[in-house]
């Protein structure tokens, strides 16, 4: 089968590997029919992690059930599906406990599992033909059948669930001012979620303009330009110098990276820590990397941030993070695209045939006008 493999830095390439096929008896293997390309494959892409060469991306995927395991009691060969990003048991502490995303069971001395990705198991990607899918009972998400709304369900594998969580650990109520760092594809989810929650003013924070402009025009957020006035001074000034109820870093610690390898601030964390009013609370899903301690390189340099701990505590703010739980949530979210209040596909920009992903790779990776968020049809 056809599927898109990582090179090296900056490459990607699309080409013939082996085909999915079931494992175990609890797998099914899926059709893949819209395949999204995320900001968490730009770590990867551009070479910052330690992701070898022959690696198949893609975490965000939806398709067909082509194959049923005889293990697996819910689902029909033809079944329409979403599978969340986040591969999990469904049976273990964690999981029982909602926490999906740090599975003990999938990913044995790293909790947690995902499709193709680097250090999330041993699972390929589904930017290809088709897709293995572990515990198929627990991971698949069904959808009703036909190609209606294909561009909302593919948003469900991953952002929007990932937006909604940063607004779960951010606390979103009726009526908070909210304040969204990262105007990406994950930003929007979480500005989106924020609305949908009934957040009285939103606050986008970026400086691409055309994601700024996506975000005033598509939800009526305020956008925030980084780069023409200072967020922190702007947001507070806007609240009656109070700041805003809640935060949300979608960013990330692409913000921070210099080449230098001295210890530098965590850029966005520290602005959410000035932006946030006191005893706010901070949703941050934007991804840090860990480092080991003793790395004088990349690691150390990426994982290890200066966070203004002292105002921090002063302010006595809370802060959540991690990878999000996209189970918890893509089942009600579903249900609101069905019942047409809800319409993620805003952030969508292109669909585009399989073989256009290097190109598309390239394009998104520039922030290039137009490819905001690319969904691949294999
Ligand atoms: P993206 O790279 O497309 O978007 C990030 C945006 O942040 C860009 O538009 C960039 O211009 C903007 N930005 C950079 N510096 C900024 C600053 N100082 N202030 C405000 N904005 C700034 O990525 P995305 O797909 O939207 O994903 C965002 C982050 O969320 C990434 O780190 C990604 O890995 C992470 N992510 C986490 C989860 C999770 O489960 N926690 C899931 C998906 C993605
Ligand atoms: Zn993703």
């Amino acid at each position: 089968m056809k599927a898109v493999v990582y090179q090296e830095p900056f490459e990607v390439a699309v080409e013939e590997v082996e085909d999915a096929r079931i494992e175990a008896s609890t797998d099914v293997v899926v059709r893949i029919t819209s395949t999204a390309i995320c900001g968490s494959d730009l770590h990867m892409y551009e070479g910052r992690t330690d992701a070898e060469p022959g690696i198949v991306f893609g975490h965000e995927n939806m398709g067909v059930v082509e194959e049923v395991g005889s293990g697996v009691a819910s689902l029909r060969k033809g079944d329409r599906v979403v599978l969340p990003f986040n591969v999990a048991c469904g049976f273990c502490e964690n999981c029982e406990a909602r926490q999906t995303a740090f599975c003990l069971t999938v990913n044995p001395g790293y909790a947690g599992g995902a499709y193709g990705y680097v250090g999330m198991g041993p699972y390929p990607g589904g930017q290809a033909e088709y897709l293995r899918v572990p515990f198929a009972d627990f991971n698949a998400l069904k959808l009703p059948p036909g190609d209606d709304h294909e561009a909302d369900f593919a948003m469900l594998a991953d952002i929007f669930p990932t937006g909604y969580h940063a607004t779960e650990m951010a606390e979103v109520k009726p009526g908070d001012t909210v304040a969204v760092y990262g105007a990406g594809p994950v930003g929007l989810m979480a500005a989106y979620s924020a609305q949908l929650r009934g957040a009285e003013r939103v606050f986008v924070v970026d400086k691409v303009a055309n994601r700024l402009e996506l975000a005033e025009q598509q939800i009526g957020a305020i956008p925030v330009n980084f780069a023409e006035v200072d967020p922190v001074e702007y947001i507070v000034d806007q609240t009656d110098g109070l700041g805003s109820d809640k935060g949300i870093d979608a960013v990330g610690y692409q913000a921070t990276v210099s080449d230098s390898n001295e210890e530098q601030p965590a850029v966005v964390l520290n602005q959410l820590v000035g932006t946030v009013r006191h005893t706010g609370l901070i949703g941050t899903v934007g991804l840090y990397l860990s480092s080991d301690p003793g790395a004088p390189s990349d690691e150390a340099k990426h994982g290890r941030l200066l966070l203004e701990m002292g105002r921090f505590f002063e302010k006595g703010l809370r802060m959540g993070t991690g990878q999000a739980n996209s189970k918890n949530y893509n089942r009600e979210l579903r249900d609101l695209i069905i019942a047409g209040r809800a319409r993620p596909s805003f952030v969508v920009s292109k669909q585009l045939p399989l073989d256009e992903a290097p190109d598309a790779y390239h394009r998104f990776d520039q922030r290039e006008e137009g490819y905001s968020k690319v969904v691949l049809q294999p």
